[in-house]
């Protein structure tokens, strides 16, 4: 490839928002025939809404409520900022948390007004040895809706369950069908339950899903990819991203997520939406022909 024209392509891309770090980046774009993202803050709008407040006997649902928003404070993730500003648009006051702790990928743990609390997937509640078994009719349901249901323990029993919903952002569907005419096979990974993840990808045309996915599985699930020969980029946003991102053969950022994750990037797309995929891949394709 000639710096001139290098130069120029990643001159255009970035007036229409898609940074290309270098010529290595342009050149492996082209060549990418798998392209994996992240569901939140990727596909959907990355901020959840609180939509549901499920309390079992013996919890009111601002009782729920005052446990899960209490510890969620402690918390960075768009999952409890939903928990901590639906408690406050419903007016209930919180307590006070200790011993915070967050759990990768599962969820978090502490006490509210001295009593202990966890509050996270179904993994964190086999972890701390209960079970969500009688309450899966209600939280598929609402999963196939594409809500995250999260459940909250209290005093060692499960004191009941939270749901959020977070939109799929405007851009998206135009822009995977878009993605799908220039080739790509999509897979989604995500942290969040396999039905909630079905749900939403199902809706958008998705190729592949894999759920349940720990943030350091990503990286593996990629490398895996890599082995079969598959060339793959990523598009992932949060902190967690970062070392998919770094795995991936070009790592795409969403401009509106964390540093670390533009850091770990070849391409950035300042506007967070997807359609700078496209953009990207027509670039670097006619710089390529122009090239050889
Ligand atoms: P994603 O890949 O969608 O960003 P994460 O790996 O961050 O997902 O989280 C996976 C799952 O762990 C969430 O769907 C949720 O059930 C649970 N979880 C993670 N962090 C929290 C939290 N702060 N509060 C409640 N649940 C959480
Ligand atoms: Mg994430």
């Amino acid at each position: 490839a000639t710096p001139m024209s290098i130069m120029t392509a990643t001159g255009r891309g970035a007036q229409a928002g898609v940074l290309i770090r270098n010529a290595e980046a342009l050149e492996r774009f082209e060549k990418i025939d798998t392209l994996i993202v992240d569901k939140t803050g990727t596909l959907t709008e990355g901020k959840p809404k609180l939509v549901a407040v499920l309390p079992e006997a013996g919890f009111t649902e601002d009782a729920l409520l005052r446990l899960a928003a209490t510890l969620e404070r402690g918390s960075e993730h768009p999952l409890a900022e939903a928990i901590v500003n639906g408690a406050e648009e419903r007016g209930v006051t919180l307590g006070k948390a200790d011993d915070f702790s967050a759990v990768t990928g599962k969820g978090v743990t502490g006490t509210v007004d001295g009593r202990p609390v966890a509050l996270g997937n179904a993994a964190l509640l086999a972890q701390i040895g209960l079970d969500a078994a009688g309450l899966a009719t209600i939280a598929d349901a609402r999963r196939d809706e594409g809500e995250t249901v999260m459940f909250v323990a209290c005093d060692g029993v499960v004191a009941g369950m939270v749901s959020v919903a977070d939109p799929v952002k405007q851009t998206t569907p135009a822009a995977l069908v878009a993605l799908h005419e220039l080739g790509f096979r999509i897979i989604m990974a995500t942290g969040d339950n396999a039905r909630t993840a079905k749900a939403v990808a199902a809706r958008l045309g998705i190729d592949e899903v894999r759920a349940d996915v720990l943030p350091e599985d990503k990286a593996r699930i990629i490398g895996e990819l890599q082995q079969q020969g598959r060339k793959v980029a990523m598009a992932g946003d949060g902190v967690n991203d970062a070392p998919a991102l770094a795995q991936a053969d070009v790592g795409i950022a969403m401009g509106t997520g964390a540093d670390v994750a533009i850091e770990s990037a070849g391409i950035t797309l300042v506007k967070g939406d997807l359609h700078g995929i496209v953009r990207a891949r027509r670039l670097t394709r006619a710089t390529m022909r122009n090239i050889r």
